[in-house]
Formats: structure tokens, C-alpha cells, sequence
């Protein structure tokens, strides 16, 4: 696996989360990367973080990463802006190295805010 900093998606989703109000997240801590050389075929992005014991171990905050597979760079950019949408959507209000699950993160929810997105765009441009 090949790992590369994806500071083009990291302003996108700076902005998803601007203009969302995901007020929670604090985009300073949450990476962006590409990846390159993965075996999964269906994934196109995931996040990861640390948990509690090792942020405690490692005196560290908190920390996310959402990683790109090399399938998110072939879909349409309303596409890409969904998956950036329901990755941050994993993140927990409370920001502290867990994961929000798929009940919450489906793709009805994804819908609504990704109009609400569209919207903003459409009346600030
Ligand atoms: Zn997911």
C-alpha cells in the first residue's frame, strides 16, 4: 500500500464541513489520503482514527484519517462530494476515536445533506 496527502480533498471537505455546519469537526485533525496498491475492490473510501486507550498511551488527541481508494478519483464529483459527505458523517459529535455506524450513516441521510450542499453552492456562487 502507498499512502499520499490529498490536500485537493482536504479542501473539499474543509468546505463540506463549513458550509454542513459540522461544527464538531475539527478539520485540523482529520487527514486526507489517497491510496494506492489496495486488493478491495468494492471500498472507495474509509476512515480510521485511533481509540481512547492508545490517544491516552500516546498523549495524543484524538485523530481521523479518511482514506481514498484509487476507485473515488474515477466517479462524477457529485459523486466524490457523497462519499466525502458520508465519511464525515462516521465521525461522532463527540470527536473522540470512534465511529458513528450505518444505521445513522445511510444513504438517505447522505442525500439530504449532500442537497443541502448542492443548495448552498447554487445560491453562493
Ligand atoms: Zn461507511
Amino acid at each position: 500500500m502507498k499512502y499520499e496527502e490529498a490536500l485537493d480533498l482536504k479542501s473539499r471537505l474543509a468546505e463540506i464541513v463549513t458550509v454542513l455546519g459540522m461544527k464538531h469537526i475539527d478539520v485540523d485533525r482529520v487527514g486526507c489520503f489517497r491510496s494506492f496498491g489496495s486488493s478491495t475492490k468494492r471500498t472507495i473510501a474509509r476512515c480510521h482514527t485511533i481509540g481512547k486507550l492508545m490517544q491516552k498511551s500516546m498523549n495524543v488527541k484524538a485523530h481521523y484519517a479518511i482514506e481514498f481508494l484509487e476507485k473515488f478519483d474515477k466517479l462524477s464529483r457529485e459523486e466524490q462530494d457523497k462519499v466525502i459527505i458520508h465519511e464525515l458523517m462516521h465521525i461522532p459529535k463527540t470527536f473522540g476515536g470512534g465511529f458513528r455506524n450505518h444505521d445513522f450513516v445511510c444513504e438517505e441521510n447522505v442525500r439530504v445533506l449532500h442537497e443541502r450542499f448542492l443548495n448552498f453552492r447554487k445560491y453562493n456562487l
